[in-house]
């Protein structure tokens, strides 16, 4: 039996190893092996490569991945939206599948707190067979149930993996504040109609932070029918970009350093009352104190950039009370964001250049080189092509 090459996590802030497993003799029914065309470097690697998230090693990194499929499992015939999959087909899927029967999942619809989830890339030791589940390797293997999305023609394998899971950390995020249009979302899951973007309809928004979760925010905003977005952040190159994505002011953190000065400038854009939500998209707890002075009374505020635990920041309760503030989090994504991500790619490829912001390519051999770039903000977006010599 051939193998496959994998580029793979065995201890924490030590050079990846690459090394070779065998291909699974068969696939079980209902599962998938796909050949990778292309696997993104999110900042969540770079905390798992540090240790910094709880994780079990060895494993093979990697939770962005497009390919092409090259053995189906019996039974396995449609995708996520009910099209036919037949070999050769380019797929993308999402990272983690719930249970669909425990008390998250099916009584309090939260499925992205199913205790159950664990997500290739991450949560999936690679000493056992299958061993290829994660995105660094020159094959991937689908258990059953993964949630599986076939890419239309016309969309730049570049432009998923641009976009990456911040853009449906993004959709889901912002979903959350639009909390009707969440309830509505969730009662078509499973009927086969594809859900719809959240929309921020003539809002004024403030976007936290200008790495991958913040411009991806800023154009779910942007899409979403906001009327005036903010985006407040920083290296130049960063905010340069949020300006190609549409944002109409940006405030550079270095120019204006002092958080009071920032929380001023944005009452005096937003006719001295505030935005009225302001997504946080930074990952520093300090940014909470400062964004929760942005909105306007009776506003929103969203902490979407607290994906690792980076420690407390003080918080005057009266702001919330004052204020009458709507606080929200958002944690991961469920399928149905997949599915108006690939959508909203399509539709908004030239608005849009999640495409460009692929930047940086490498081979497996070359990952750990990939993961480096990230970890030093070198690259808007590296990603791996095991075909790339
Ligand atoms: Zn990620
Ligand atoms: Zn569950």
């Amino acid at each position: 039996m051939p193998g496959a090459k994998a580029s793979v996590l065995e201890r924490f802030a030590a050079p990846l190893r690459l090394r070779e497993f065998s291909l699974p003799s068969s696939v079980e029914p209902g599962g998938a092996l796909v050949r990778t065309e292309m696997a993104g470097i999110c900042g969540t690697d770079v905390h798992l490569w540090k240790g910094q998230l709880p994780i079990s090693l060895p494993v093979i990194l990697g939770h962005e991945t497009v390919g092409r499929i090259e053995q189906l499992g019996a039974g396995l015939e449609r995708d996520w939206t009910d099209q036919p999959l037949k070999i050769g087909d380019r797929v993308t899927w999402t990272s983690t599948t719930s249970c669909g029967e425990c008390y998250y999942c099916k009584v309090k619809r939260q499925p992205t707190r199913c205790p159950e989830r664990r997500a290739y890339g991450i949560g999936q030791r690679c000493d056992h067979p299958p061993h290829l589940l994660g995105g660094y390797a020159e094959f991937h293997y689908l258990r059953p149930r993964t949630n599986i999305f076939k890419i239309p023609d016309d969309l730049a394998t570049e432009a998923v993996i641009g976009a990456g899971c911040a853009l449906i950390t993004a959709i889901h995020g912002v979903e959350r504040i639009c909390i009707e249009r969440a309830r509505e979302a969730a009662a078509e899951e499973g009927t086969g109609k594809m859900p719809a973007l959240p929309s921020l309809w003539r809002d004024c928004v403030v976007v936290q932070g200008a790495g991958p979760v913040g411009i991806a925010a800023l154009a779910v905003a942007r899409r979403g029918g906001a009327r005036q977005i903010i985006v407040i952040g920083g290296p130049k190159h960063r905010l340069e970009m949020a300006g190609r994505f549409g944002a109409d002011l940006t405030i550079d953190i270095d120019e204006i350093a002092k958080p009071s000065a920032r929380v001023d400038a944005v009452r005096q854009l937003t006719g001295g009352y505030g935005a009225d939500a302001v997504l946080e998209c930074v990952g520093l707890p300090g940014a909470v104190t400062e964004g929760m002075e942005m909105c306007r009374d009776g506003g929103k505020y969203l902490v979407l950039g607290h994906y690792c635990d980076a420690g407390t920041a003080q918080v005057n309760p009266h702001v919330i009370t004052r204020k009458q503030l709507q606080v929200f989090g958002s944690w991961s994504s469920e399928p149905r964001h997949l599915g108006v991500a690939l959508g909203f790619l399509q539709a908004t490829s030239k608005a849009f250049p999640f495409a460009e912001t692929v930047t940086h390519r490498f081979s497996l051999e070359r990952a750990n080189e990939a993961l480096m770039t990230t970890a030093n903000w070198q690259s808007a977006k590296s990603v791996i092509v095991p075909s790339f010599k």
